[in-house]
């Protein structure tokens, strides 16, 4: 395993982690099976927004002794009503909810407390202005939750929670469709058909500048949808109609600024199986560009992926990561000191460059490598 801090949280989580979808409908032996495995391959972070009484109870059982050692992201305002799971901005039900979500993990914390998606600007400000970001401070203060987080999908909202200094760790939508989409209140036009018809050229500025805050922040994102519900695995249902696999669907995600973690959402052992992949794959493997270039209708152009395809570069360069920090150096009118940092901490920098453009040539999104390295020299000084 691959482990990352979640940003200004400080937890140390496993890059590949859980969401708990997969775990919907399995008996307390089926959760114990794959819990076991899962933790045996040093995935210690576990995501859990369903409020399914029975699902919490085997999570909890399956966790019974090893608690300390892992890390549980679990839900505020996800509730459990006449049989199914419901969001609320109802305190004395969301209260409820968590006291009984620690009961059945047989616990009395979870690290991270994340208030259930907002994805409107007016539920932003319902959350944020009233009493449920309170609370959730409030059992901040209290230990029960040790730092506070917000999911969503809409990159408008996300910001505003980033902006406000109130939130740790971003649960947020990351694969390399909706990178493209404009954001939106309604989650369903994420995908809806209509959204892709038509050609989309490279990404969204909104969901660009809001990895690039989260990063300058220090606000840790964890992803969510990161197979976009399975289809981009499928060449049939992929809107780029080409399939990635798990691990370059994983490695798009994990290469995004401010990403620590996926929770991947795994059905069985097999899943998890093809997740942990991630950590073994070779440089080749793992090179997502080759799903994203030579597209007529979705292109990416001059812009860099950080997808790793240029590498390698014989003056030890780590074009990606270069181009990362210079990204979020230009954003700023000053450099932040933690962009600095982070940038002096590579092994060769910039100013190593030689010019001699073989970078450029193995680069399928046309980025004038060469340039950027000048600018980012010129910028860092170094
Ligand atoms: S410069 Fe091009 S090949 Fe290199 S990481 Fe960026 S997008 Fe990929
Ligand atoms: S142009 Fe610079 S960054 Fe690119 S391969 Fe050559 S030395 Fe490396």
């Amino acid at each position: 395993m691959i482990y990352r801090t979640l940003g200004r949280s400080g937890l140390e989580v496993g890059a590949i982690a859980l969401g708990c979808e997969g775990f919907a409908g399995k008996t307390s032996g089926e959760a114990r099976e794959m819990m076991d495995f899962a933790i045996g391959n040093g995935i210690n972070f576990i995501d859990i927004y369903s409020s399914d009484p029975d699902l919490r109870t085997a999570l909890g059982d399956s966790l019974r002794g090893r608690r300390s050692s892992f890390v549980i992201q679990g839900h505020l305002c996800s509730v459990w009503k006449n049989g199914q799971y419901e969001r609320s901005r109802d305190l004395a039900e969301t209260k409820a909810a968590f006291d009984d979500l620690l009961r059945r993990l047989g616990t009395d914390y979870v690290d991270v407390g994340m208030i259930h998606y907002i994805d409107a600007v007016d539920d932003f400000h319902a959350v944020f202005d009233g009493e449920i970001l309170a609370y959730a401070k409030e059992l901040r203060a209290q230990g029960r939750i040790r730092s506070v987080g917000i999911s969503s999908h809409n990159p408008v909202v996300a910001r505003m929670a980033v902006e406000s200094g109130a939130v740790d760790v971003l649960m947020f939508s990351v694969n390399p469709c909706y990178d493209m989409q404009p954001p939106d209140e309604d989650v369903e036009m994420l995908w809806a058909e209509e959204r892709y018809a038509k050609a989309l050229h490279n990404f969204n500025a909104e969901r660009e500048a809001l990895y690039e805050l989260c990063e300058r922040e220090n606000v840790g994102i964890d992803v969510m949808k990161v197979y976009a519900g399975g289809d981009l695995l499928k060449a049939d249902q992929s809107p780029f109609g080409r399939a990635f696999t798990p691990v370059q669907a994983l490695n798009y995600a994990l290469t995004r600024p401010a990403v620590a973690a996926v929770m991947a959402g795994c059905r069985s052992v097999s899943e998890i199986e093809c997740a942990l992949a991630w950590c073994t794959a070779s440089e080749e493997e793992k090179d997502y560009s080759r799903v994203l270039s030579g597209l007529e209708k979705f292109t990416w152009s001059g812009h860099c992926m950080y997808c790793g395809h240029c590498a390698p570069c014989p003056a030890g360069i780590r074009v990606a990561d270069v181009n990362k920090y210079l990204n979020l150096a230009r954003a700023r009118r000053e450099i932040p000191e933690t962009v600095r940092e982070h940038y002096k901490l590579l092994a060769r920098h910039a100013s190593d460059c030689l010019h001699c453009g073989q970078c450029e040539k193995r680069c399928p999104f046309h980025v004038p490598i060469r340039k950027e390295m000048k600018a980012a020299s010129g910028l860092f000084g170094f």
